[in-house]
């Protein structure tokens, strides 16, 4: 099988390159040439010799996904669909923001962790993705704009659970964060999770990007109603393995809030939250919900939410309402499915 070098650290790419009879920083000017000039042949990396050229033709390939569609929102948001080799399909979010843009990216096609609101959980989980078909969407869509640079921000929030796929995850977050790699800064790339509580230990131990948990509740009850996952991993561990989850610099942990009417927007449920995150340098994003075609729930009115965030800002947290963009082509939080349903009459 030929190899996909992406899928590679940078010390097995320079091994890699040993094994073929190369020297070692053979492999480092590989990966620049794929990993920072973003190049999509091997005839292009004009400072390997042919021969190396060559076996890299005969026993690796570079795998890149193909862009099926590009679909523009009035707000500027553009979401990607990817078809991968196998014809899986994954969808990446490019967002505009004031001076540069946010990527949000797919761990897997599909989902098993069932939350109730999210319409990834719909369709199910497909299969994992490779540490290479995770980074390609960041190639992928910093190929497809000029401004190459300005894309600085990555979250892993897009299709999938990241921490059920945790080895591809950690890899790939590798290879972008690395000097030897895509560069990108470990403050700018956050990783959201369902809250999958093993794993968060050793990605403390492993990785030191964000993290952000998608909390969406603030007791058992409601929580395991919307998250099935919360019925093993339920709040009171979750909350006490982000309180040992150390982030250099103070740096804090952010908590999403789907804010979902008469279900989770009560003003109790803003008290138990302020009682849950006491002591957890915490903050909060406060999301409507994103309705899409048979959800049968809807978004807290803007009253209510403006409530809900006062209660929190009364008790020294930071929450900021976060306004979805890109809902408009179903490219907003948990609307993103990896199929055409945008072609569907929106409610
Ligand atoms: N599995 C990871 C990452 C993907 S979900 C996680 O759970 O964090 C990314 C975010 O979208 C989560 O915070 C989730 O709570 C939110 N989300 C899912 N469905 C949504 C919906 N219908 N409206 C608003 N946000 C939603």
């Amino acid at each position: 099988m030929k190899v996909d070098l992406i899928d590679l650290s940078a010390s097995e790419t320079e091994q890699w390159a040993v094994s073929q009879g190369f020297e070692p920083y053979r492999g480092r000017q590989i990966r620049h040439w794929l990993l920072e000039r973003l190049v999509r042949s091997f005839d292009d990396m004009t400072n390997l010799p042919k021969t190396l050229r060559m076996a890299l033709k005969e026993k690796a390939i570079i795998n890149h996904p193909e862009v099926v569609k590009i679909l523009v929102s009035e707000d500027g948001t553009r979401k990607y669909l990817f078809r991968l080799l196998d014809g899986n399909l994954i969808e990446s979010v490019l967002i505009p923001e004031r001076d540069h843009y946010t990527l949000c990216i797919s761990s897997q096609s599909g989902c098993a962790m069932g939350c109730r609101f999210c319409l990834t959980a719909r369709g199910g989980l497909k299969r994992n993705l490779t540490p290479a078909e995770i980074i390609e969407q960041v190639i992928c869509v910093r190929r497809s704009i000029d401004t190459q640079a300005r894309l600085t921000n990555i979250v892993l929030m897009g299709m999938g659970e990241p921490l059920a796929n945790y080895d591809a995850v950690v890899k790939a977050i590798m290879n972008l964060v690395g000097e030897d790699g895509m560069n990108f800064s470990h403050r700018k790339v956050t990783l959201s999770t369902c809250g999958i509580i093993p794993k968060i230990k050793h990605m403390g131990r492993d990785i030191t990007v964000n993290l952000a948990i998608s909390l969406n509740a603030a007791d058992d009850e409601t929580r395991s109603f919307l998250m099935p996952v919360n019925r093993k991993y339920p709040l009171k561990f979750l909350l006490s393995a982000c309180r040992d989850f150390s982030l250099p610099n103070r740096r804090m942990i952010t908590f999403e809030y789907i804010l979902i009417k008469g279900v989770n927007d009560h003003n109790e449920d803003a008290l138990k939250l302020v009682r849950l995150l006491s002591g957890i340098r915490a903050k909060v994003n406060l999301i409507p919900l994103n309705p899409f075609p048979g959800l049968d729930m809807s978004p807290s009115p803007m009253k209510t939410i403006l409530h809900f965030q006062e209660i929190l800002l009364k008790n020294n947290f930071t929450a900021i309402i976060r306004k979805s963009k890109g809902s408009d082509i179903l490219a907003a939080c948990g609307q993103l499915s990896g199929t055409h349903l945008h072609h569907f009459p929106l409610p």
